[in-house]
């Protein structure tokens, strides 16, 4: 029997409930036991693939092709849970399936509510999301408790709850208490009221994780068991991490989570929770005194969310060179308005993927820049489009060379619409998505770094490099170091005279772990340490990524 961990979040949103989530995954495979990790959004889009990042930060693309939370991103990074299209459920689609239904008839004429239809088709997201033989299923919850969007996915899971026996699941809830600076106090009031909430609705938490900038006293754990029908011994600090995230999974332990869960869910294992690779890591993060700093040429730059796991991805393959990666947010746009001189002193230029005309020129200045001045560039999805009409504009002369994404008639459309999705008029979920083959030429950089010819990768986008000017490129400098074997896409792009300059068609930095670096992520880095130190600059500012 699979046993289940519910975690939902109170007070406020954006309390980290995704990172706890996955800290718990992490936890509990690390003491023997197999996860499954899945998110239920109450928005009610299908999925987030539509949403601008102003609205809801990175989409994240599993191998099947979903789009997806950000907070899947954690999850796959934390630990090895196989995460699917059944791994994030919204409102919207828990709706569609259910409506779906009913104009095929089969409810056989009855009324559909959402109390039991909905929270029936909830249910069955939950069962198909956890993974069948694992031996923990954890659900994360989104929003905060209390929305009137909520209120279906907490009462479903009220429901499946009272259907099974008490220690087959465990409702674990993240909450805040606030440090007021004026009287100097941190208060359990809205934690109170929080978990209130929670009861009203029918669900005891058995678990309380309490997310805290100054630690809580005993007395505040005792205050807050006695108001919430806790045990105080379940009620856990979860502090604002020193220096990096990956710091979470470690607090939660040493404060006895694990032993908590497993008891409480009556989890056997032979062994304590081993968690020595992931101190050492962090031992080493913390003593690292070589740095360098990669620019991040982007158009969402302000946004803290929107690159989320390339930042995340520079920071593991920090971890492996042993340097910590100073970012160097730079707006594209900037770069048209301000210049070049605004990249002056970084040791890599970043270029991620996008949509949108906004920025474009600016990105391909960046990449000249990187180009021309041998600084090591790493080019992602859009980036690397941008690379390929830097290089058709200013190196194969092709005048006016651009992507028909944001240029229909130009005269040289060095990006093109994929084939297939030349008809494909229907937003949602229409891109190419998900993993792909791509089949490594050898002796190309991508090749050394990979030490494999066939690698897969994640997508997601509509243009394409377009082969009819592939001969073109052949014969130049820019060397073709991917292909996707079935369709024969080019999916990398490299100069092999040049200290390091890669773009990619896919997503790498979703496969990026903290452990297990991505090696171009690992590559470019090293190089950009290398151009540190050729450069001589002199020690930088460190700023701390994770
Ligand atoms: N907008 C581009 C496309 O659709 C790039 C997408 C991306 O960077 N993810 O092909």
């Amino acid at each position: 029997m699979v046993k289940h961990i519910f975690v939902t979040g109170g007070v406020v949103s954006s309390l980290g409930k995704g990172l706890t989530s996955a800290a718990i995954g992490l936890i509990l495979e690390q003491r023997g036991l197999t996860v499954s990790l899945q998110k239920l959004d109450p928005y009610i889009n299908v999925d987030p693939g539509t949403m601008s990042p102003y609205q809801h930060g990175e989409v994240y693309v599993t191998d099947d092709g979903a789009e997806t939370d950000l907070d899947l991103g954690h999850y796959e990074r934390y630990t090895h849970a196989v995460l699917t299209k059944s791994s994030n459920f919204t409102t919207g689609k828990i709706y569609s399936s259910v409506i779906a239904k009913e104009r095929r008839g089969d409810y056989l004429g009855r009324t559909v509510q959402v109390i039991p239809h909905i929270t029936d088709a909830i249910k069955e997201a939950i069962h198909e999301g956890a993974n069948s033989g694992v031996d923990v299923a954890i659900t994360e919850i989104g929003g905060t408790v209390g929305d009137i969007e909520s209120l279906p996915f907490l009462e479903a899971v009220r429901q499946f709850a009272l259907e099974r026996p008490k220690d087959d699941v465990l409702f674990l809830h993240v909450t805040l208490l606030p440090y007021l600076r004026a009287s100097g106090e941190m208060k359990t009031k809205p934690t109170q009221q929080s978990v209130g909430k929670l009861r009203e609705i029918g669900i005891q938490p058995d678990v309380l994780v309490c997310r805290t900038e100054k630690p809580m006293t005993r007395e505040m754990a005792q205050k807050i068991s006695l108001f919430c029908n806790v045990r105080p011994e379940a009620v856990i600090e979860e502090r604002d991490v020193e220096y990096s995230i990956y710091e979470v999974p470690v607090d939660l332990c040493r404060l006895g989570l694990d032993e908590l869960i497993c008891k409480h869910l009556g989890l056997q294992t032979n062994m304590e929770t081993d968690l020595a690779a992931w101190k050492q890591m962090l031992s080493t993060l913390k003593d690292l005194e070589q740095t360098c700093e990669i620019a991040v040429v982007g158009k969402y730059i302000q946004l803290h969310d929107a690159y989320k796991s390339i930042y995340e991805s520079l920071a593991h393959a920090g971890f492996s060179n042993l340097c910590k990666v100073k970012i160097r947010k730079v707006s594209a746009e900037d770069v048209l308005v301000k210049g070049t001189e605004i990249l002056n002193g970084v040791d890599g230029i970043l270029v991620p993927g996008g949509f949108g005309e906004r920025g474009i020129e600016g990105k391909i200045q960046a990449i000249r820049f990187a180009r021309e001045n041998n600084i090591p560039f790493f080019g992602i999805c859009l980036g690397m489009q941008c690379a390929v009409i830097e290089f058709a504009r200013n190196v194969l002369e092709l005048e006016g060379a651009h992507t028909l994404e944001h240029s229909p008639h130009t005269t040289h459309p060095v990006i093109s619409l994929m084939a297939d999705q030349r008809e494909i008029d229907q937003k949602g979920g229409t891109m190419r998505l998900g993993a792909y083959d791509c089949q490594l030429v050898a002796g190309t950089r991508s090749h050394e770094l990979y030490a494999t010819e066939q690698i897969s990768e994640r997508h997601r986008h509509r243009f394409e490099f377009n082969n009819e000017y592939r001969e073109q490129f052949e014969k130049s400098a820019m060397g073709l170091a991917g292909i996707n074997p079935q369709r024969d896409l080019v999916e990398i792009v490299e100069l092999p005279e040049h200290t390091f300059y890669i773009g990619v068609q896919f997503h790498p930095e979703f496969k990026s772990r903290p452990l297990q670096p991505h090696p171009i992520f690992r590559g470019f880095v090293e190089a950009a340490l290398a151009h540190t130190k050729e450069n001589n600059h002199g020690p930088k500012e460190v700023e701390t990524l994770a």
